[in-house]
């Protein structure tokens, strides 16, 4: 029964990641879809996000008539945007497998779910699939904060449940997912020079050194991880260092884990900077911290039991594959869409080793993420 046009998928999705696409620069890629949208009958539409998120274009909604009547529309999402390096990426075939010269990353996140999302067009229309109305919206800026999802113009969508195609795994339908805080700590110490006068100094680094020192990182729990990734200060080896700033971020599904583990981290900067006093000339003076917690996205948390769920895991079974609800540790448009009163899981493409010069992806893949959603669509026209 499988019908999905091996060619069509694979050479769509070569066509999409030789196009230049980083975030805030997603124009030429948009046109590509909206051209595929409507050759496919679709009415597209631009919301405003360019302005909201400084970039190129806004998000690509693309509306399509069911031929069924009375079903709810349904929501099928990709990303258009991609990180770096991903400008001039020559994609190498061997097969069915797609890598990179090594030079970029594929674009495959999320060039795959936006080529999956075509294919299924296309076969609704060639096949005369029954189906209720479709929205294929194409986001921008996923990679940089979900502004894309963020500032997505609702009133242009008509669906309030459906699926985000953006994770590697095939066979696994995310449906948990942690939300995340980035943090910034900036330690304020005290300059001297190192040679000749250490004891009139307070050196941010080691400050900033006892704080890590003395806290929990990596994986905090099942569903909580945390991570200093960034670590930045010092002007001289002969000059006690008074300023460093360090960068990291912690993610939780669970809310008040997420809570929790921040003032842990925030916490242990503090204790670390309340120790560094110095007396000069009669006069103290202390350390000093500021920092920031800004919430990045939400958590989602969909139960197993949500219709949307229910139906991509029998569509599977109709299709002859297997999908599992499944949680996963990033986060990503679902997050966002959920949070703004849609049902969206996410579904994987196949995209392998994302964010890396080495990604791949096995065409075989997204043939069946297509093929799971050509029967979910079905399935979901049936009421
Ligand atoms: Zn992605």
């Amino acid at each position: 029964m499988t019908a999905v046009n091996r060619d069509r998928i694979k050479n769509l999705l070569l066509e999409l990641v030789r196009i230049d696409s980083l975030s805030r620069r997603e124009r030429a890629c948009a046109m590509r879809l909206k051209r595929e949208m409507e050759q496919l009958g679709g009415v597209c539409r631009f919301d405003n996000a360019a302005e909201k998120v400084k970039g190129e274009v806004g998000n690509l909604i693309a509306h399509f008539d069911g031929t069924v009547a009375n079903v709810a529309p349904l929501l099928i999402c990709a990303h258009m945007d991609t990180v770096s390096p991903g400008e001039g990426v020559k994609p190498v075939v061997e097969g069915d497998i797609i890598r990179t010269d090594g030079s970029t990353v594929l674009g495959g996140d999320d060039k795959s779910g936006c080529a999956i999302i075509c294919e299924t067009l296309h076969q609704l229309r060639e096949r005369q699939i029954p189906h209720g109305p479709i929205d294929a919206v194409f986001t921008v800026c996923e990679e940089i904060g979900l502004l894309g999802a963020k500032n997505l113009d609702l009133n242009l969508v008509r669906a309030r449940e459906g699926l985000v195609y953006d994770s590697d795994a095939p066979g696994y339908l995310f449906i948990r997912a942690p939300g995340a805080m980035a943090l910034r700590f900036t330690v304020q110490g005290l300059e001297a020079h190192a040679g000749m006068a250490p004891e009139r100094g307070l050196s941010a680094i080691k400050i900033a050194s006892e704080a890590i020192a003395a806290m929990r990182l990596g994986r905090i729990d099942s569903e909580t991880t945390a991570n200093l990734g960034m670590i930045e200060g010092g002007r001289a080896l002969n000059i006690i260092p008074n300023h460093v700033v360090v960068r990291g971020e912690a993610r939780s599904r669970d809310k008040a884990k997420l809570e929790r583990q921040v003032a842990h981290m925030i916490q242990c900067f503090e204790d670390a900077v309340a120790r560094a006093t110095v007396t000069l000339e009669g006069r103290q003076f202390s350390a000093s911290l500021q920092y920031t917690a800004r919430l990045e996205y939400e958590a989602m948390n969909l139960a197993e039991d949500t219709p949307i769920v229910r139906k991509v895991v029998e569509a599977a079974r109709r299709a002859g594959r297997v999908v599992k609800p499944e949680a996963m540790g990033g986060g990503c448009d679902a997050n966002v869409l959920n949070r703004r009163g849609l049902t969206v899981a996410n579904l994987g493409t196949g995209m392998r080793d994302i964010h890396t010069v080495r990604e791949w992806i096995d065409i075989n893949d997204m043939i069946s993420t297509t093929e799971v959603t050509i029967e979910l669509i079905r399935l979901h026209a049936e009421g």
